[in-house]
């Protein structure tokens, strides 16, 4: 059973907790309330439902602030609450608490560079995984399992199992950086990964690099090659770096109306088609940096930006950082879907830059809410064929 399948069997999901009438801070919870009905209007404490929405928020900032090692806090506080009924932060607290993960973000963006990046094309999806050879995905950043997994010896290892050789790809985030630097193929992101199930026959996390390639091969001559499915893989170009000096220069010429990056996936409960956005967002002169799991291509690779720049109008950039986007001029970033707490962190961090955002599915909250978060510059967005709509 695969994600998709396990959503459904949720369905229906709750109607008070999806429009932010559900809190579970406390031992007093879960609190739901219902302002069209007699049901209580306060949680136990006393909060109303705007006051759950932004507990329910902080709580998924505090996780996306652990994420990045940030050190500050959240003042949540039960007491608090008891004694004054409120949540006792704002929107504006989280906004401004979220803007500190851009320090550890730019961190970890300058340690992913690297000597060998180059634009040149690789292959995505599904399709990339080879039958007759040990198919390894690198869900890590990690240049030292590429070198093993290139090297003579474990060349000849797969050989011995009369595999045609090792197959590193990447997926999720990390893979998708690796992708961009390193010119591996791509899987792609989280569903893709789960629906390739025993076509993989090791997934490298971490750890030990000549341990995992020969894990690897053992997996391959145990391989059921029977449910091995062929698929054609998608092409498409990696390695163009994001110069943001020139992106500037394009947008203050009036060479291109401005920058749109694309964050996460468009998976689970995002109904957006982002080949379509893609489409539209060209034709409308908007650049695009794809900093999806999944590569983008457009046709077009001889646009007004490729002319005069040798910039391509879709960048391929890796993975979703937002420190990757500061300093760039004219940029709105869409979200198919706030997906965690860290992606949701990191759409707090953007809008506290002043960095529009718009997303493709509803944080579990009321109206009241939901204009705050527009006010701060978070907006959402569900219906696809409006997106580029609400961003211009
Ligand atoms: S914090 Fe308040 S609303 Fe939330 S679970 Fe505790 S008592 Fe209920």
């Amino acid at each position: 059973m695969k994600t998709m399948d396990r959503l459904q069997a949720q369905k229906p999901q709750n109607e008070l907790a999806s429009a932010g009438m559900m809190c579970t801070y406390c031992d007093l919870g879960p609190c739901i309330v219902n302002p069209f009905d007699e049901e209580p209007h306060v949680g136990a404490c006393g909060i109303d439902a705007e006051g759950m929405n932004v507990v329910n928020l902080g709580l998924h900032v505090l996780k996306g602030l652990t994420d990045y090692g940030v050190g500050i806090s959240v003042p949540l506080s039960l007491d608090r609450m008891i004694h004054t009924h409120e949540a006792g932060v704002t929107i504006q607290d989280l906004v401004k608490a979220s803007g500190s993960i851009l320090e550890p973000s730019q961190t970890l963006v300058g340690q992913w560079q690297s000597d060998q990046k180059k634009p040149r094309n690789v292959e995505s999806g599904l399709g990339v995984l080879q039958k007759d050879a040990v198919n390894i995905v690198t869900t890590v950043y990690s240049p030292d399992i590429i070198k093993q997994a290139r090297s003579q010896k474990m060349r000849d290892l797969a050989r011995g199992r009369t595999a045609r050789g090792i197959n590193l790809v990447g997926a999720l985030c990390e893979g998708a950086e690796a992708a961009s630097n390193f010119g591996i193929p791509l899987l792609g992101g989280i569903d893709i990964l789960e629906e390739a199930g025993d076509m993989i026959d090791y997934v490298y996390q971490g750890g030990d690099v000549a341990a995992a390639c020969e894990t690897a091969v053992e997996n391959f001559s145990r391989r059921d090659q029977a449910s091995f499915r062929k698929v054609t893989p998608r092409r498409a170009t990696v390695g163009y770096p994001v110069d943001t000096e020139t992106l500037n220069k394009a947008v203050d010429s009036g060479l291109i109306a401005g920058v749109v990056a694309i964050m996460g996936c468009a998976s689970g409960k995002s109904t957006w088609n982002l080949d379509a956005i893609v489409h539209q967002l060209i034709s409308q002169k908007f650049m695009v940096l794809n900093l999806t799991c999944g590569l983008l291509e457009h046709p077009d690779h001889q646009c007004a930006l490729m002319n005069e720049f040798q910039v391509p109008c879709v960048i391929n950039a890796g993975c979703c950082e937002p420190a990757k986007l500061l300093g760039i001029r004219a940029l709105t970033v869409l979200m198919p879907r706030w997906r965690d707490p860290r992606m949701l962190t990191a759409a707090l961090a953007l809008a506290s830059q002043k960095i529009p955002v718009i997303m493709g599915t509803m944080p579990f909250i009321t109206p009241s809410v939901r204009n705050q978060l527009a006010d701060a510059g978070i907006r959402v967005e569900m219906d696809s064929t409006k997106v580029v709509e609400v961003l211009r």
